[in-house]
């Protein structure tokens, strides 16, 4: 089968591999879509990938065969890539490692055999079927999803708040999707690419605007008479965005972090404390967030079209022309790889 292998910093290429057979417990996916990621970028960018590596766990597809033992999977159903329940007895979210960070130990879906392949084995407790009604673009998007899901829950987002998100990507786009859903009044965008922009826009967003043209910080307390939104999303993790979270946000407002910053940024405390600004991170995803992703999905509350266009669909030959381009993002919004 074909596979995108790592090779070394910034270079993919795509080989003939052999097709991996289930074990048991286990189930083999073709794979229809496997979304990048960006933390697959991030992974790309500053080489923190093994070579041999094949990456990519934002996917969709077909079971295609059962491993010994596996009985609550047909051949031929339809499945996302994550979002089961763990078996009892095994350590699921962030209990595992106690003082885990990406940082020290890595990210944790640099596994080696990643979906940017005709075939992916994974554990069938693991697969969770797709709903019918829910396209196979949109089922692509469920990981991310999750990651929106996960942050808008933990929010303290109330009926009729005001959100700010900064970061218009997948994560960024999502988020306002579940945050109008969980009640939020206005919802700005802060994004500095167009296309991103533009998604923003047909999502419904009150306002979208560039953080290279004005600035961001003031035009937000200003659309907010003077107070600041009451809850700020950073999708972003760029060099400032989480410094203009705690200068944007209202008084005993919340910050949410979502993004993974690889890069050292810059906060000036005074702003925190004086403000009395609460401060949630984020990080990645539970079952329970992929269930309620697909959920939500089946019930018309998050909608692909406006991520995902016929150009964001790129074959496995386009793998590494695409993470360059995802590097700085100008007109990709989601871009899900076909293998
Ligand atoms: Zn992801």
């Amino acid at each position: 089968m074909k596979a995108a292998v790592y090779k070394a910093k910034q270079r993919l290429e795509v080989e003939e591999v052999a097709t991996p057979t289930p074990g048991p417990g286990e189930v083999l996916v073709r794979v229809k879509y496997c979304g990048i990621c960006g933390s697959d970028v991030h992974r790309f960018m500053h080489d923190m990938v093994r070579p041999g590596a094949v990456l990519g766990h934002e996917f969709c597809g077909v079971i295609e065969e059962l491993g010994e033992g596996v009985e609550d999977w047909a051949v031929g159903d339809r499945v996302v890539g994550g979002g089961g329940n763990p078996p009892p007895g095994s350590a699921g979210g962030l209990s595992a490692e106690p003082r885990y960070t990406p940082r020290t130990l890595g990210l944790r879906a640099s596994s080696a055999r990643g979906a940017f392949a005709a075939y992916v084995v994974m554990p069938a407790w693991r697969a969770l079927p797709i709903p019918d009604g829910v396209s196979d673009e949109l089922a692509a998007i469920v990981e991310p999803c999750a990651v929106a899901m996960h942050a808008v829950r933990l929010s303290r987002l109330r009926l009729g708040d005001t959100v700010a998100i900064l970061g218009g990507g997948p994560i960024g786009l999502l988020a306002l999707q579940l945050a109008r859903a969980a009640g939020a009044g206005r919802v700005f965008v802060s994004e500095p690419a167009p296309a991103r922009r533009r998604a923003a826009e047909e999502l419904g967003a009150n306002r979208v605007l560039d953080p290279t043209a004005l600035d961001v910080v003031s035009e937000l307390v200003e659309e907010t008479g003077g107070i600041g939104p009451d809850v700020v999303f950073d999708c972003a993790g760029a060099r400032r965005t989480l410094h203009d979270s705690l200068e944007v946000v209202r008084r005993e407002g919340q910050v949410v972090l979502v993004s993974l910053a690889w890069e050292e940024g810059y906060i000036l405390p005074v702003e925190w404390v004086g403000r009395e600004i609460e401060m949630k991170a984020s990080y990645g995803s539970l079952p329970r967030d992929w269930q309620l992703s697909l959920d939500m999905m089946r019930r018309g509350l998050v909608r692909s079209e406006p991520l995902i266009s016929a150009e964001s669909i790129v074959p496995i030959e386009g793998i590494q022309e695409a993470f360059m381009g995802l590097m700085s993002p100008d007109e990709q919004v989601q871009i899900l790889v076909r293998p």
